[in-house]
């Protein structure tokens, strides 16, 4: 837990020793929040709708498309932990208006305080709403690189989801960097409630963050896994590989994927990636060993993979691309 540089992991130092102290007190009673007693399964509410798939756990699903007007940025999945004394978000989807969104949907749920907005990486979809938190006073939370990497890609992700989407639903919108990063795994309380805060190695992106709720053991990966949505690299393929084989040694009931379902089993979900990801390794290997040039690879690899994803074409050449400038080095 790095604030300002200062602070060692697993000590509240970041957030300020007095708010840590004030979490651990509340506990007397615990209750399920508000809402979470409502019928297990279908919480769905009008515009922005939310799925409690556990105990205080809510998830929002994001569509299959890229950026534009009409969705205003929601392609991506976010969701929410109710704990005692507060709430702790987890992504904030596409824009501020997404985003804005996103936090009615809290709203109706509970009326707690918002503590923390959490990043699981740095990609728009996933962190352009986080303005619309601006007004709770939260920390927001991410991956020790993240900052280093929006600082790098913030304006051409603004710019980009500017003209995507057009003046009015863009209105709003700005980069807001993590005020808490996390370089090792570390806890934070929401009241009788724990999250564990799990940073990756380079896989989808160098800052990717897994977030586990410990109450209920639900895993949010976050984009480490796509489900139906074409996966999209912006890290390491070799290295994406490994994090998804040492997943199956975290403990989780569930996980929430970045794209699909609002809740997977991890079997179901890492299967198809692992089967995506190893086709493109192994036919890009076989390309560069026969001398093939990148822009072979991008119209031969992984074919068969087509019919499987959607948004295909959208983003699989970009995929081997990547893919091959990694492993032509090997
Ligand atoms: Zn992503």
């Amino acid at each position: 837990m790095k604030k300002n540089g200062a602070g060692m992991p697993g000590q509240p130092t970041g957030i300020g020793r007095r708010k840590a102290i004030g979490f651990l007190l509340a506990v007397a009673g615990w209750t399920v929040a508000g809402g979470a007693s409502a019928g297990k399964a279908v919480a769905k509410t009008r515009k922005f709708g939310v799925l409690e798939i556990a105990d205080g756990v809510f998830v929002h699903r994001g569509k299959h498309d890229l950026q534009r007007a009409d969705n205003y940025g929601d392609i991506s999945n976010c969701g929410f932990v109710v704990g005692q004394s507060g709430v702790g978000v987890i992504d904030t989807s596409g824009s501020f208006r997404a985003g804005g969104q996103l936090r009615e949907a809290i709203r109706r749920h509970t009326d707690k305080p918002i503590r923390y907005v959490i990043n699981t990486h740095m990609h728009p979809d996933h962190v352009l709403g986080n303005a619309a938190f601006k007004q709770d006073g939260v920390q927001f939370v991410g991956h020790s690189k993240l900052a280093r990497a929006l600082a790098a890609r913030g304006e051409r992700y603004l710019s980009a989801a500017r003209q995507a989407m057009g003046e009015k639903a863009f209105a709003g919108t700005e980069i807001v960097l993590p005020t808490v990063t996390a370089e090792s795994p570390v806890i934070l309380d929401l009241g009788n409630r724990q999250l564990a805060l799990l940073p990756q190695t380079t896989a989808h992106t160098d800052n990717d963050l897994m977030i586990r709720d410990e109450t209920t053991k639900t895993l949010f990966v976050g984009d480490l896994i796509f489900s139906g949505h074409t996966p999209a690299l912006d890290g390491s393929i070799l290295g994406w590989v490994e994090v998804l084989k040492n997943l199956g040694k975290v403990e989780a009931n569930r996980i929430v994927p970045g794209h699909g379902p609002e809740m997977m089993k991890l079997g179901d979900a890492s299967k198809p990636m692992l089967r995506y990801l190893n086709a493109v390794i192994a036919d890009v290997r076989k390309i560069i060993a026969q001398d093939g040039t990148i822009n072979e690879a991008m119209a031969r690899a992984a074919q068969q993979e087509r019919e499987r994803w959607e948004l295909f074409d959208d983003f699989h050449r970009r995929n081997v691309s990547a893919a091959f400038a990694e492993l032509e080095w090997e």
